[in-house]
């Protein structure tokens, strides 16, 4: 049982087929990380949750992992304070405890081979769109409409579908006439956005259509997922009549919307103690002992452990049953439900960067294309958005389904897509995609954003009880932070999560 295997011995089949594909993998597997490198596309590489990162954790969650690990075999390593996830979360753990206790001995694990889990590649395409693409997809053939003066009358759709755009725009009614805010803002926290415009405005369909991804670069799933109080609370078109006070959220907004989306807040800087980290080291157990909790992580050929004082579970919780099977159950049930939201990003760079000059726009919406932001940064790479979620679902089935879906997905066919739409887009200024493209970097984050407490689909919130109180509890020597134990997918909530975390193990009482 001791003979040395490696991740491709775990790989599934669903991961096979999409390593097949893969044209270039990440760094070397195993290293200790570098804080902070630079980054510049490839050509053609696939980089993210690769079947490589994903090997071990979907071994253990199908419960092959162990008939093939061997004895764990100890490193004879001890620490102060252990991490599992080098994401912001984890990484301030590891940086608030060296605050506390500094010249303590501290590690971080994380299965992927770069620093800085989700948050590791600049926030992207941020701002509104300056064009949108009425797409093929959507609406039969391609249209870009630039959001310049008069953009609506220029809209490829029905001329009852831009009357209604114009009037949700420039003059809805007071749809819940009669109600008070309380009850107004009540009743869009029953629906989504997508079902305001169709059952409450009754704008034709393809007004709908029109509107659907304006939710999925700051949410990564559509409207059809997206609660109405949300959208109002985000000045989308609609609810100008209402008479709502938008200067304080509304009881029923989710967090993020509360508390306004932090750009710089929580992700990981240079600043503060450097974090040892050991990187392309899934861990795979973790146990609590008398004198110490003992981490077990494979190392790429066999399962080595270390021994640690204290320890921050800052993975996916979703993870956490796996690593620590003696949680209690309603726990591990809690853990189990923490789902996140697939996420693609396209970081391509061009020999042809004057296309986007030529082409008038810098931001652009696809209606219902597979990419649905694709946008051109100063260093003139272009980024490119993808939401797998089946956001008619509803943010959490919609996600697993989405995420299965997007296993089965080569890199082929991202690529094709990719130059697909960048043709569409700037063909008709001289683009030429075979010419033109000089390189293409996918990355693939199956497990991308936590997904937080919404309405109309979570009606515990805002009152509770939550799942992620029962499930984030300290377990003797073990706590668990990441933004899935808030949950939020911010980097300003990670870092709370893992104040928290750090807390907990002090003693000190939840604030
Ligand atoms: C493109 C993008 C841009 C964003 N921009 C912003 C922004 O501008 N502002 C903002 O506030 N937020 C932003 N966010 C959200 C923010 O990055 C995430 O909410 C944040 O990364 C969550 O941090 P985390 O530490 O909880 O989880 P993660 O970043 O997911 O880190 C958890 C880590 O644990 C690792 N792991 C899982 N299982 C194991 C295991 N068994 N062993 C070892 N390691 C394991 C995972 O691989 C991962 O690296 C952005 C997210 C994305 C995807």
């Amino acid at each position: 049982m001791n003979r040395p295997i490696s991740r491709r011995d775990f790989f599934d089949g669903i991961a096979v087929g999409a390593l097949g594909s893969t044209v270039v993998l990440g760094t070397a597997e195993k290293a200790e990380a570098p804080q902070g490198a630079a980054f510049r596309p490839e050509p053609s590489v696939w980089r993210g949750d690769t079947a490589q990162a994903l090997s071990v954790p979907h071994a253990l969650r199908d419960g092959r992992f162990w008939k093939l690990a061997g004895t764990p075999e100890p490193t004879g390593e001890s620490y102060d304070l252990v991490v599992v996830g080098g994401g912001p979360s984890g990484t301030s753990a590891a940086r608030q405890w060296l605050r506390r206790h500094p010249g303590a001995r501290v590690l971080v694990f994380d299965n992927h081979d770069e620093l800085g889990g989700r948050a590791r590649r600049e926030a992207f395409c941020t701002g509104r769109p300056d064009g949108v693409m009425c797409d093929a997809e959507t609406f039969g053939a391609d249209t870009l409409v630039r959001m310049t003066s008069d953009w609506i009358a220029r809209l490829p759709i029905a001329w009852r579908a831009r009357r209604d755009l114009r009037m949700l725009h420039e003059d809805p009614p007071d749809w819940f006439p009669g109600l008070g805010p309380r009850a107004k803002q009540e009743r869009l926290a029953e629906l989504t956005y997508s079902r305001f415009l169709l059952e409450v405005c009754g704008v034709h369909p393809d007004a709908e259509r029109f509107c659907r991804t304006m939710s999925s670069g700051a949410w990564a799933y559509d409207t059809r997922a997206f609660g109405a109080i949300d959208a109002w609370a985000g000045g989308y078109p609609g609810f100008g009549g209402l008479g709502l006070d938008r200067s304080e959220p509304s009881r029923y907004n989710s967090p993020t919307v509360k508390r306004a989306w932090s750009a710089a807040a929580g992700r990981p800087s240079g600043d503060g103690p450097v974090v040892p980290m050991r990187l392309g080291s899934p861990v795979v157990s973790v146990r609590d002992g008398a004198e110490s909790a003992t981490v077990g992580y494979f190392d790429g050929d066999r399962v080595m452990t270390v021994e640690a004082g204290a320890v921050i579970l800052a993975c996916w919780s979703a993870v956490i049953p796996h690593l620590v099977p003696d949680l209690p159950a309603a726990q591990r049930q809690a853990l189990s439900q923490a789902v996140r939201v697939p996420v693609l990003h396209a970081t391509v760079r061009l020999r042809d960067g004057d296309a986007w000059r030529r082409a008038g726009v810098r931001r652009v919406r696809w209606t219902g294309a597979y990419w649905c932001l694709t946008c051109v940064e100063p260093s003139g790479d272009v980024r490119m958005l993808a939401t797998p979620c089946r956001s008619e679902l509803g943010p959490e089935p919609g996600s697993v389904a989405g995420r299965r879906k997007l296993a089965r997905t080569p890199y082929g066919h991202l690529e094709r897509t990719v130059r697909d739409q960048l043709a569409r887009l700037l063909g008709p200024v001289g683009f030429d995609p075979a010419r033109d493209v000089e390189a293409i970097t996918i990355d693939r984050w199956g497990h991308a954003n936590a997904i937080e407490y919404c309405r109309p689909w979570h009606p515990f919130y805002p009152d509770g009880p939550f799942p992620a109180d029962v499930a984030r509890r300290r377990f003797g020597r073990i706590a668990i932070a990441g933004s899935d134990s808030v949950p939020a997918a911010r980097g300003d909530a990670a870092v709370t999560a893992a104040s928290l975390a750090v807390a907990d193990l002090a003693g000190e009482p939840a604030r």
